[in-house]
């Protein structure tokens, strides 16, 4: 057994007892937590509790169960419905050019705002005998250029099964590019080790999309972890959930970017929080995010503000979301404000013949998704699957 194997297994807490040994009964009621625990299952790796400074804390919040997981308002099960985009056991194929590859079931801490709860921890729902079926999904379209890896975490596979699946997925031209989706070096750093630093320099490229939440999690050693895969040439990206009480401050965001930078690792998304059934008390308001954009751009470096984006419920993949600083486009100029608030004007290009069409008054703050222009759109919302269908208006509609 590896030595991060026997950490998981000797040092890491996975019983609502052990739980409340270590932070007293009066803190965790045992039996009060059992329908949560027994919802979805709890592991907090010793990595974990260390960033734990105090009771109900950022960190805190991620991994310890609570009743509040048991209220079910607007949450679903599958909230992407990303089980109906999969054509074969563990394979999510939603993208023209890349496919989701579920390898893990597994992961080392339990995040309870988890997206994929109703798989995460379950090997009968994430089968690791089931590969072969989505090799030859791969292999059949050769328009799938990037395979993103994910589960549960990859990084809790043995570096063996890690390496068959590079090399498999390296076998098939027309995949250009492996992504591996893992929270492994905030839960468990002491699985970044030299030997599969060394392994996976035979595949690059490989990236990795780690997954911090907030500043507290980089630890020294988890710092360390980040360094040896920086050093074994993988392009380090983060994604991080926008959480209710844990990482919904502007200050908090722009230390996380900052600190992220330092180790190397470029921040890529802010999620909004999914609409999962059991993860609903994470959620905040968009215009929340926007805010935290807004903080963020302009006031540091532009590698320092990801895409803030939604999943959309039902299916709908990633959208941008963006505050909006254009208050006029017209044929002649553009009239916006910059990141202080400042208005300025941009002179267009001449136009031969010119247009006289009517300027596009843009209302104050206004998601703007990628392609879309800014006419605007009703959203009709299906309360069965989520889905919305999005009606087209003109601007003066
Ligand atoms: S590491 Fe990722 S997949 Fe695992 S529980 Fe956390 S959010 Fe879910």
């Amino acid at each position: 057994m590896s030595e991060w194997q026997k950490i998981l297994k000797d040092d890491a807490v996975a019983t609502l007892d052990k739980l409340a040994e270590k932070f007293g009964h009066d803190v965790i009621d045992v039996e009060a937590l059992k329908p949560a625990f027994d919802n979805f299952q709890m592991r907090i790796t010793p990595s974990a509790l260390e960033q734990i400074k105090r009771v109900g804390d950022p960190m805190w919040n991620q991994y310890v169960p609570t009743v509040q997981e048991l209220d079910i308002v607007d949450g679903v099960i599958d909230s992407l419905d990303e089980d109906a985009d999969s054509p074969v056991p563990n394979i999510t194929h939603r993208y023209p050019d890349r496919v989701l590859f579920l390898v893990s079931p597994v992961c080392a801490s339990y995040c309870r705002f988890c997206t994929r709860r109703r798989k995460v921890g379950d090997p009968e729902k994430i089968p690791l005998n089931q590969y072969e079926s989505a090799f030859e999904y791969i292999r059949q379209h050769p328009e799938i250029r990037d395979v993103i890896m994910s589960g549960g975490d990859p990084m809790m596979l043995s570096d063996r099964r890690l390496e068959y699946l590079f090399q498999n997925l390296r076998a098939i031209p027309h995949v250009e590019i492996i992504r591996i989706g893992s929270r492994i070096t905030s839960h468990l750093p002491e699985r970044i080790t030299p030997e599969f630093c060394e392994m996976v320099q035979k595949y690059h490229p490989v990236y990795m999309n780690t997954h911090f939440i907030h500043p507290d999690e980089l630890t020294p050693r988890v710092r360390q972890a980040l360094d040896m895969l920086a050093r074994a040439g993988i392009p380090l990206g983060c994604q991080t959930v926008l959480l209710k009480g844990t990482n919904d401050d502007p200050k908090v965001m722009m230390k996380l970017m900052h600190e992220l930078l330092k180790a190397r690792v470029r921040p890529y998304y802010i999620y909004m929080a999914d609409q999962v059934a059991g993860g609903e008390h994470f959620r905040t308001t968009v215009q929340k995010g926007l805010e935290i954009i807004k903080a963020l751009r302009g006031w540091t470096s532009g590698l320092a503000v990801p895409h803030f984006v939604i999943d959309a419920p039902g299916g709908g993949g990633k959208v941008p979301l963006l505050p909006e600083y254009v208050e006029e486009i017209t044929d002649d100029s553009v009239t916006f404000r910059n990141y202080a608030g400042e208005r300025y004007v941009y002179k267009q290009p001449k136009q031969s013949g010119g247009c006289a069409s009517e300027p596009i008054q843009v209302p104050d703050i206004v998601p703007i998704a990628v392609g879309q222009s800014a006419a605007s759109t009703t959203n009709e919302r299906s309360s069965k699957t989520g889905k919305v269908t999005r009606r087209r208006r003109s601007a003066a509609g």
